[in-house]
């Protein structure tokens, strides 16, 4: 973590998805800034939940809160966002960031891939957001940054569903921006190009110096390049951006 948000501090932040990742990096930045960080986890997941929570109290989060839910399940999610409300008050950062990929050719497609990339990269961020949206009308500094992708934006050969579910991500972004503008609610999405995950550690050599010849700045991100720039979406430094899409792909789509 490179900067500091002062205002991030006490912020209760929701970071779906934390469980590893970039989304383990975001909440472990929330933490650093001193925000009250809450996260998901899966049923099964109880002992990576509990371990996550140490970790982010030892990095300095003022509170953890892990809850329980599948996003793709939105009785359950409403369920548990809602008895966290009641009790702690408004979420006022949300980050979208769980997500899921089932790459293949197109004509191979099967319709349950297609439905499970759906349900979870896109249905389950829309649903989320809403099960909050009530509280979040009444907050202070309200922001949610969606995690789309450089390919919701450029496409990719393989990755149709992906592709479409975060596309799908940047029209929910902006729609949202401007319904909710005139309540001081902000939304943003940003689009990370290769960042440096377990998904792109298991990339063979060869595939890695491809991509590493189309990417200007010629390496791969880093997640805490990109829990950086989540930082600043939550905090009041960017309190005059909202409805934005900015990628982070280090010039890889100019
Ligand atoms: P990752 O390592 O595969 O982690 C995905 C996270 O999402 C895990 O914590 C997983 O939880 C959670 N998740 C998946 N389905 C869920 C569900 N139904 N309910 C609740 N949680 C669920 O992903 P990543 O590479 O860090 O990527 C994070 C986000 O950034 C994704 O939205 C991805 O599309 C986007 N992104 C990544 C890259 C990249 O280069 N890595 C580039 C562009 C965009 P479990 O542990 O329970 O499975």
């Amino acid at each position: 973590m490179n900067a500091s948000f002062p205002d991030l501090k006490d912020k209760i932040c929701l970071v779906t998805g934390a469980s590893r990742g970039i989304g383990k990096t975001i909440a472990e930045g929330l933490a650093r800034q001193g925000a009250h960080v809450v996260f998901n986890y899966r049923e099964g997941k109880e002992g990576v939940a509990e371990e996550l929570k140490a970790g982010l109290s030892a990095l300095g989060a003022s509170n953890v809160t892990p809850l329980k839910f599948d996003i793709t399940n939105c009785e359950e999610t409403k369920s548990a966002l809602t008895g966290f409300v009641k009790e702690h008050g408004p979420i006022t950062g949300i980050v979208n960031n769980a997500g899921i990929s089932r790459d293949g050719l197109f004509l191979r497609l099967k319709e349950s891939d297609l439905d499970d990339t759906l349900n979870t990269n896109l249905k389950g961020a829309i649903m989320l957001t809403q099960a909050l949206s009530r509280s979040l009308l009444k907050a202070e500094n309200a922001s949610i940054v969606n995690l789309s992708s450089i390919v919701g934006l450029m496409g990719n050969s393989g990755q149709i569903a992906y592709a479409a579910s975060k596309a799908g991500l940047v029209g929910f972004t902006k729609s949202l921006a401007k319904e909710m503008a005139s309540r001081n609610v902000r939304c943003n999405a940003i689009c990370p190009g290769f960042i440096e995950t377990d998904m792109t550690d298991a990339l063979d050599e060869k595939t890695k110096e491809g991509y590493l010849e189309s990417i200007p700045l010629k390496r791969l991100g880093a997640s805490s390049e990109v829990s950086d720039l989540v930082a600043f979406l939550l905090s009041r430094a960017s309190s005059y951006i909202t409805g934005e899409i900015i990628k982070i792909d280090g010039g890889l789509y100019i």
